[in-house]
């Protein structure tokens, strides 16, 4: 069996359109959402996430303010400026940049930020949320992955379905998106770093999910016949030719891909629909973050 692609770029595409439209009816209504961004110090990691950032929000008409602070900041200072923009009636949205300097504590950071203006869904009274199935917000990457997965159609209710990775960004959040239902969830199973026989657990899996960030976790021979497969990994990886010998640039550096967690090649051969790395997840994740901020605008009316 060859998988259909769950393609991440055409379903990201249908959100943004309904998302624009409600952006016009809030601008309609006086109220422009607005994306701030803070970064502390330089990282040319999250200037690629900030260009990202920028072009997405600004393609929809959503204001981006990138608020950028020198690395030397303290925690307590940081912790002022996020209340700052907290009580700001001109900002939607806030979003921390990651990675901070080691002086902070990144998680009381994003903790802090207001309920009502947490893009991420990071902050526990929207993580507490996801437990009651009324988040209004919720981790994109993960919101982005039940997008996907629902796009296929597949009737989750009876499904067994195993996440494989548990981080409060991806794999918890998931499983309780899973469990928002309840005549209609599925049953899922979560694996770890301490799961002893990860393959008995993906084997059974009508649906698999997989965010570790390990290239080749998964195989072929992990899947079950027919399965619903979401790869969430994102990994860098040196390009080989036939012989095994890695691929060089025209600089002499060694060429390199972005695969996920899952062996595509073989995955495509056992599973029914797949979501591919990248443009499977990846894109949804942005659209996600666009949502959320609409989301909070309208909670701010
Ligand atoms: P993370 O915080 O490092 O979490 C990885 C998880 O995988 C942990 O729960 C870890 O368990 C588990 N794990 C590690 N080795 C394992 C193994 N051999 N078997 C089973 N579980 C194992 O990473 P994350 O932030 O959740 O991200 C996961 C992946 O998704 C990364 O590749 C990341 O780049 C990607 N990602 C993609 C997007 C996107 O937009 N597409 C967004 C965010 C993240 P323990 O905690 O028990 O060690």
């Amino acid at each position: 069996m060859a998988a259909k692609l769950l393609d991440g770029e055409a379903l990201a595409g249908k959100i943004k359109e309904g998302l624009r439209k409600e952006i016009e009816e809030l601008k309609g209504k006086g109220i422009t959402p607005s994306l701030a961004a803070v970064q502390v110090g330089e990282n040319s990691a999250s200037r690629v996430y900030i260009r990202n950032q920028r072009r997405a929000t600004e393609e929809m008409g959503i204001d981006y303010q990138l608020h950028e602070l020198p690395d030397t900041t303290s925690e307590e200072e940081l912790l002022q400026f996020i209340e700052k923009l907290n009580k700001d009636p001109a900002v939607s949205g806030v979003i921390l940049q990651m990675p901070v300097p080691g002086q902070i504590n990144a998680r009381k950071v994003q903790m802090s930020i207001s309920p009502s203006k947490d893009v991420e869904g990071m902050n526990p009274v929207n993580m507490g949320m996801l437990v009651y199935g009324q988040a209004k917000v919720a981790p994109c990457t993960a919101r982005g992955a039940m997008e996907l997965l629902r796009s296929s159609e597949v009737e989750l209710k009876g499904k067994e379905v195993t996440v494989v990775g548990h981080s409060e960004i991806v794999g918890k959040p998931i499983t309780l998106m899973l469990l928002e239902s309840l005549m209609e969830s599925p049953t899922p199973t979560v694996c770890h770093i301490a799961t002893k026989d990860l393959a008995a657990h993906t084997k059974k899996a009508d649906i698999l999910i997989v965010a570790v960030g390990k290239a080749g976790l998964i195989k072929g021979d992990m899947i079950k016949e027919g399965a619903i497969v979401i790869d969430i990994g994102i990994n860098r990886v040196p390009v080989l030719d036939e012989k095994g010998n890695p691929v060089l640039n025209e600089k002499g550096k060694p060429k390199r891909k972005t695969v996920g967690d899952v062996v595509f090649e073989e995955a495509v051969q056992k599973a029914s629909y797949i979501s591919p790395v990248p443009g499977g997840v990846g894109p949804l994740t942005t659209a996600m973050l666009l949502k959320n901020t609409v989301e909070c605008a309208k909670a701010q009316i």
